[in-house]
């Protein structure tokens, strides 16, 4: 089941609670995006979290393939540094000490101190610095057949090298490599020391291919601290610019998500108020009828499973229309507000009150203890309803009419529940009975009949669909016309003409009928009135139901209606089945009594189709007696029709009433009914039922004529 907490529930803001819905707060705007403001977002498990770790892996990847290529690019360019400095030193340095006869012919020993001694100074001012920056470590001189003809190390003097590097120095190459121990090559000894090993070619002018190689070894310190220096340099640049670059990035993603959450959240709050408003009341915020379905679709579908039963109450308000009428709709507005707090204070936390529209509420009781308990919480709503309710200071009361159903008695579908308790509703409006729990014998309505109750409903309410037509009553012994009979007429706006078979018998089983006589009763008068007044004292016979004989105010809204437009009492008759008072015949005569003291006239419609004894005919105040249509139609082809049309008309005439036929559509019909004495007739043969202008028409042709309608 929903949650039933909320049988009241307002209608409170979305408190966007769970999650990330929380509506973010305008202080942490764009502006706030500082290092701690978006620490603070870092919730673990979150996108942004996942992106701050995913990008900063990546940038540290890109930061170390950066540094990468940039280093070895840095040594490189450190080897080429040295390498050319080297040259440079040779070519302008050493070079110009030596002669092609040297390389040649070996150097004698002095020679070879001189050149000793040009190697260890300066060989000029243009490369001093290069030469002191050098600061080679060793010196070896080649001949063009890879004998060495000088070396720091005199006892290497007169060797061979076959190395591959010195092969393409003699080529005409410059070499270089780094080594990292050049003991074995020096025989100096002296531990693992990382030198630049540069090969150079020497050649003379006028010689087609070089005459020698200088092979100068360098202290790899110097060229490591520039190299370490540059890399320093880059390591710090890159640093720097990745995490400028990085802190851009992720404040970007940052604002986009803090935007994109933003707008998810607003999403959730208005998609929570979609919800909130689609099954609540917007007045009183109580649920309204598409909650309240489906509340009670749940609690079917449980008790269907517990074999438990459910209860639906429907709630209509007696007397709320005067506080609208009287006070004004915010008045009445504020005192519906009222209504539902006043309810749930005698229900359980799992019980539901909706507002299903105007003054209607319903109660769902999902779990009830049997018919006994429903009653029992009615009674308990209806006594808490019937407490004065303080508006602003303004004591109001109102009185609540109660229609119960409980399932499965009553129905197991939300629907058959509903409209059994609005049919009980009704009756226990209409009845003023309080509390009604519906009965199924009684008011059982077929669904077919359903959308004719709706309809004519709708219609009551309006007054362009419902008329009154009126069929002329004929005096057989003079042929005046002397009443006329009022049939309902409803001009469906769909189904067109609808008779009143088709929705009479529907309306007796609501109650509605009161309602409609009401409203045949105040259309007749009015018509009555508007004849009178244009010289035309013409009786009419409005129609009543066995409903509308057990309600004792009757006699009162006959009474009220007959002032209102100012008719006697003596120009209105009222018809009433045989059937109908006798089925509680001590009910109805007491209204009948009163009716009748009124002045108004009585008639028993449809005679013969009951089962009425003499006896109990004496008894009731009536003047008039109609023989039903099927025995008149009858008469004439049928001798029992025949029997009981004379027997009706002398028991009649004994009882001292006035006889009318019904259904008389033949002049055999007149004929006969002429010899046996009957007062008087209606049926096709004088006229059918028609409107109220046609008949006025044929009122002041008749006037000439003495209102004679049939000679
Ligand atoms: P009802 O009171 O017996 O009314 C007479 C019905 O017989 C009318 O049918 C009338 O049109 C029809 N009728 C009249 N002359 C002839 C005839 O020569 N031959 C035949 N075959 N029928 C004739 P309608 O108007 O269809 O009314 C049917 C019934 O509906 C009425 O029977 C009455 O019981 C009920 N009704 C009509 N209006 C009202 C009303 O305002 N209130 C109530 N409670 N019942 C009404
Ligand atoms: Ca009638
Ligand atoms: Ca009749």
């Amino acid at each position: 089941m929903a949650p039933a907490a909320g049988t009241v529930d307002r209608l409170d803001p979305p408190t966007g609670a769970g999650g990330g819905r929380a509506p973010l707060k305008d202080g942490d705007g764009g502006s706030d995006l500082s290092g701690m403001a978006l620490l603070r977002r870092l919730a673990p498990g979150s996108l942004l979290t996942r992106f701050a770790v995913i990008s900063a892996v990546l940038t540290v990847g890109l930061g170390l393939v950066l540094f990468h290529v940039h280093s070895d690019a840095i040594a490189e360019r450190a080897r080429q540094q040295a390498e050319r400095a080297v040259v440079v030193t040779v070519r302008l340095g050493l070079q110009p000490q030596i002669t092609a006869d040297d390389l040649e012919n070996g150097l004698d020993p002095e020679r070879l101190a001189h050149v000793t001694a040009a190697v260890r100074t300066s060989a000029g001012d243009t490369v001093r610095d290069e030469l002191t920056a050098l600061d080679p470590v060793e010196i070896k001189i080649y001949n063009r057949e890879g004998v060495i003809v000088y070396a720091d190390e005199t006892e290497l003097i007169g060797r061979r090298s076959t190395s591959d590097d010195l092969a393409e120095a003699l080529a005409g190459e410059v070499e270089s490599e780094f080594t990292s121990d050049t003991a074995d090559a020096t025989g100096s000894g002296g531990g693992d020391r990382r030198m630049l090993e540069v090969y150079v070619p020497v050649q003379f002018d006028g010689s087609p291919t070089p005459d020698g190689v200088m092979e100068v070894y360098l202290p790899y310190a110097p060229v490591a601290t520039a190299i370490s220096e540059d890399l320093r340099t880059l390591s710090v640049t890159l640093a720097i610019s990745l995490a400028v670059f990085y802190a851009a990035l992720f404040r970007l993603v940052a604002g986009a998500s803090k935007r994109l959450r933003r707008q998810t959240a607003a999403l959730h709050a208005s998609a929570e108020r979609d919800r909130h408003q689609a099954t609540h009341d917007a007045l009183t915020g109580l649920p309204n009828r598409v909650l309240l379905r489906d509340r009670l679709d749940q609690a079917l579908a449980a008790a269907g499973r517990s074999r438990s039963e459910v209860a639906v109450l429907l709630v209509d308000l007696d007397r709320f229309k005067e506080v609208n009428d009287t006070l004004g709709h915010s008045w009445g507005d504020r005192l519906l507000l009222e209504i539902g707090p006043r309810v749930q204070s005698v229900l359980r936390a799992g019980d539901t009150v909706a507002r299903l529209g105007g003054d209607e509420f319903a109660v769902l009781l999902p779990v009830v203890d049997g018919i006994a308990e429903a009653e029992a919480v009615a009674g308990r709503i209806r006594d808490a309803l019937h407490r004065r309710f303080d508006v602003d200071g303004v004591g109001l009361d109102i009185e609540a009419s109660i229609g119960i159903a409980v399932s499965p008695e009553h129905g197991t579908t939300s629907e058959d529940l509903q409209r059994n308790a609005d049919i009980a509703m009704h009756v226990a409006k209409e009845f003023k009975a309080g509390a009604v729990v519906f009965q199924p014998a009684e008011h059982v309505v077929p669904s077919s009949q359903l959308t004719v109750l709706g309809d004519l409903r709708r219609a009551l309410g309006r007054d362009d669909e419902l008329a009154v037509h009126y069929q002329p009553l004929v005096s057989l012994t003079d042929g005046c016309l002397v009443g006329a009979e009022a049939l309902v007429r409803w001009q469906h706006p769909e189904r067109g003409m609808v008779p009143p078979a088709d929705f009479i018998p529907v309306a007796e089983g609501t109650g509605l009928i009161l309602a409609l006589t009401e409203r045949v009763l105040d259309i007749s008068l009015a018509q009555v009135a508007r004849w009178a007044g244009s010289g035309h004292r013409l009786p009419v016979a409005v129609n009543l139901s066995t409903r509308c004989l057990l309600d004792a105010s009757l006699p009162d809204l006959v009474a009220r209606l007959l002032a209102e437009h100012g008719v006697p009492a003596a120009l209105l008759r009222l018809e009433v089945t045989e059937s109908a008072v006798m089925a509680d015949a001590e009910r109805c005569l007491a209204v009948l009594q009163r009716l009748r003291g009124l002045g108004v006239h009585l008639s028993i419609d449809d005679f013969g189709t009951g089962y009425s004894s003499m006896a109990q005919l004496r008894r009731l105040p009536v003047d008039e007696l109609k023989i039903d249509q099927s025995f008149v139609l009858g008469m004439t082809v049928s001798e029992q029709d025949a029997v009981l049309v004379r027997t009706a008309v002398d028991l009649a005439h004994n009882l001292g009433l006035t006889v009318v036929a019904e259904g008389v559509e033949r002049e055999e019909h007149v004929t006969a009914l002429r010899e046996l004495g009957c007062d008087v007739a209606q049926g096709y043969f004088f006229a059918r039922p028609m409107p109220a202008g046609d008949l006025t028409a044929l009122l002041a042709a008749r006037h000439l004529t003495g209102d004679r309608l049939y000679a």
